[in-house]
């Protein structure tokens, strides 16, 4: 293994390389102009685009017999034949609980709501996925410190895994990170550093990714690309598990609170391979929730690399970026997006812990999205939805 595309890579040691890709991973490829890479580290993106200045992820390919279940296995690992790495740093995520929601479904007037309960993974958020691929990849490439920007639910997953792996672990946050995720990024011992404010992390995180060899699990340039590419790949696990638990027949739609995409992303790359390799006919339409409008803006006709000022106190889908992994899924599973403000998230933050589910507000979202997306006729009563809460509302702080 070689590291020679990108920056970030050139310092990092390889004699300390514990883990092995997969054999079923046979090539990289750009979501944008579909040039297809060497199987490498690219923090930026693919290069071509960036040069050209239209910065854009990654995917990994896989051979076509990939899909081999591991039917003892709950959780990610029964599905490591189709990850970058077989054999990854766990805490036993996934594996979460895909709830129906009958008496919600009612009362909006609606068919079917699952609720896929991403809180309940091992540090509270659909991050581990990503984590555990992520620092997995950072430690077969010989890296000694993984680095993070984050507003909380990123930072802790990334502490707790960097901590299982042995790795030293910085998250770079804002002073508005609350006092809950501090402490658990702390407990671990990773370091929390505070920039001015949101963009300014990503020029810290630059700068020690790219003078000291850290490696970098979130983005660092602007206008952004998603986070680290092996990490994402775990997030098509919930497509997986959504596969096995509902069947070829599936969803219709799937409802996913969104900032820089890498989850709705990796639920969309997850289902793409499930039609590629002929286990469904189709893949669910995605709308991304969204507090003020960003991606609304680049579907009406804005450059994605613009900025999108707003405030919110969605904290984990706040931010002023969009990235091309945004929409490109939205594109190709024919979804949308929907713009829910914070009035309307507490307000059904309290109707969805009404029914049992308490999630962040940013999660909570979802099913305010679910309203205007019935209302629009975009989603049709008569269809099955799925929910993503993608974290627990016990990390919230102060509202
Ligand atoms: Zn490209």
């Amino acid at each position: 293994m070689t590291n020679s595309t990108n920056v970030g890579a050139k310092s990092h040691k390889s004699a300390k390389a514990r883990h092995k890709l997969n054999s079923n991973l046979i090539g990289i490829e750009c979501l944008r102009c579909k040039t297809k890479h060497e199987l490498a580290d690219y923090f930026t993106g693919c290069p071509l685009c960036l040069a050209e200045g239209y910065p854009a992820s990654v995917r990994q390919l896989y051979s076509a017999d990939a899909w081999q279940v591991n039917s003892g296995h709950k959780g990610m690992t029964r599905y490591a034949s189709c990850l970058p790495y077989t054999n990854f740093t766990t805490l036993g995520e996934g594996g979460t609980p895909l709830i129906a929601a009958p008496a919600l479904a009612d009362g909006i007037g609606t068919g079917a709501i699952f609720v896929k309960c991403e809180g309940q993974n091992p540090t509270g958020s659909h991050k581990d996925r990503m984590s555990a691929l992520a620092v997995t990849r950072a430690s077969d490439i010989g890296a000694e410190t993984v680095i993070g920007a984050s507003s909380g639910n990123a930072g802790a997953s990334i502490a707790a895994y960097a901590a299982r792996a042995g790795l030293q672990c910085v998250i770079v946050t804002t002073h508005d990170m609350n006092p809950i995720w501090r402490r658990a990024i702390a407990a671990t011992g990773a370091r929390l550093v505070e920039a001015k404010n949101s963009l300014d992390r990503w020029e810290y995180v630059e700068k020690r990714a790219t003078e000291d060899g850290w490696f970098p699990v979130t983005n660092y340039i602007n206008s952004p690309v998603g986070s680290n590419h092996f990490g994402v790949d775990g997030l098509r696990t919930i497509a997986f598990e959504l596969f096995e638990e509902t069947g070829a027949q599936g969803v219709d739609a799937i409802i996913v609170p969104t900032s820089r995409a890498d989850l709705i992303w990796g639920v969309f790359e997850g289902f793409r391979f499930l039609k590629e390799n002929g286990l469904i006919q189709r893949v669910p339409r995605l709308y991304a929730v969204e507090p003020f409008s960003r991606i609304d803006s680049v579907l009406r006709g804005s450059d994605y690399r613009g900025n999108f000022e707003g405030h919110t106190r969605q904290i984990s889908i706040a931010g002023s970026t969009v990235t091309y992994q945004a929409i490109d899924a939205l594109k190709q599973s024919q979804g949308g997006v929907v713009v829910v403000n914070d009035d309307a998230a507490v307000s059904d933050q309290r109707i969805l812990a009404q029914n049992g589910f308490y999630m962040e507000l940013s999660s909570a979202a979802s099913l305010s999205g679910l309203r205007r997306l019935l209302d629009r006729g975009d989603i049709h009563a008569d269809e099955r939805v799925i929910l993503i809460a993608t974290s627990s509302g016990y990390k919230e702080f102060d509202f």
